[in-house]
């Protein structure tokens, strides 16, 4: 489904060329839910945002569904990003748009006609469990419901893969589990793949079926979380384990 292929990301600052993802390989399966740990600077958030054309890699390939989208550009960008979407630790939502006008944005955008945007509109509020807030605008809105707007704004157009940015770090833990649980959810019904960024190994555990170990821009261990659990190989993994009781 997904395949990682040397990716490199160098960024050039004012101190020099920085290194944030270094040669780094994996493939991930389709309807897979995958997680990426690692601690803040690691290069997580750099990773993802190239399976999305945020970033461009400096070197290597990622192929999604047999597509090359490493330089990919312009409409057929814009066509791509249509089968990943995204949802982020602060949301991300238009402030001046309700939960409908929010969901149905990325609709709008690619051109689909209004009773067919209304109707998917509908349809996804009900898979996120939004049904009453219709009307509301995200400032009146809890975290946990925020997100559930990120999640069905990301889903709108119908995409291949979720790619989930520290997605449940402002929440408190039961709005964390709640929102795991609907990932869960969603990955089973839509058959979506998932790909999960976060710090905290608690999630991993809750949903992932598979983990990458992010440590300088390199990943050091991958396996699947159950194994991870029992036989960690790296330091850093086993202080992920850690936190875990
Ligand atoms: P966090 O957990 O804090 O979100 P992260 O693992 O997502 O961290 P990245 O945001 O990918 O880490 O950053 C990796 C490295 O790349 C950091 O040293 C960061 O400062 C650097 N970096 C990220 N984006 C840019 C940019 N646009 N220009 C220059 N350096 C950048
Ligand atoms: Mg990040």
């Amino acid at each position: 489904m997904i395949n990682v292929q040397n990716i490199t990301k160098v960024f050039t600052t004012k101190s020099g060329p920085l290194t944030a993802v270094n040669h780094v390989n994996f493939t991930i399966d389709e309807g897979e839910i995958f997680g990426i740990i690692g601690y803040s600077g690691a290069g997580k958030s750099t990773l993802i945002r190239m399976f999305n054309g945020l970033e461009t890699p400096t070197e290597g390939s990622l192929t999604i569904a047999d597509k090359d989208i490493t330089n990919i550009r312009g409409k057929e960008l814009r066509l791509a990003r249509r089968e990943i979407g995204m949802i982020f630790q602060h949301f991300n939502l238009l402030w001046s748009r309700t939960v409908r006008g929010n969901i149905s944005f990325p609709l709008e955008i690619a051109g689909v006609p209004k009773a067919l945007r209304e109707k998917r509109v509908e349809n996804l509020i009900k898979l996120v469990g939004l049904e009453g807030r219709e009307d509301a605008y995200p400032s009146q809105l809890s975290g946990g419901q925020k997100q559930r707007v990120g999640i069905a704004r990301a889903l709108a157009n119908n995409p291949k893969v979720l790619l989930c940015d520290e997605a449940t770090s402002a929440l408190d833990p039961q709005t964390t589990d709640a929102i795991l649980d609907l990932l869960v959810d969603i990955n089973r019904k839509l058959g979506l793949t998932i790909i999960l960024i976060t710090h905290e190994m608690h999630v991993i555990r809750k949903i992932c079926h598979r983990v990458a170990v992010m440590d300088s821009g390199k990943i050091v261990e991958i396996a699947p979380v159950l194994d991870i659990f029992r036989h960690p190989k790296e330091e850093i993994t086993k202080r992920f384990i850690g936190q875990v009781t």
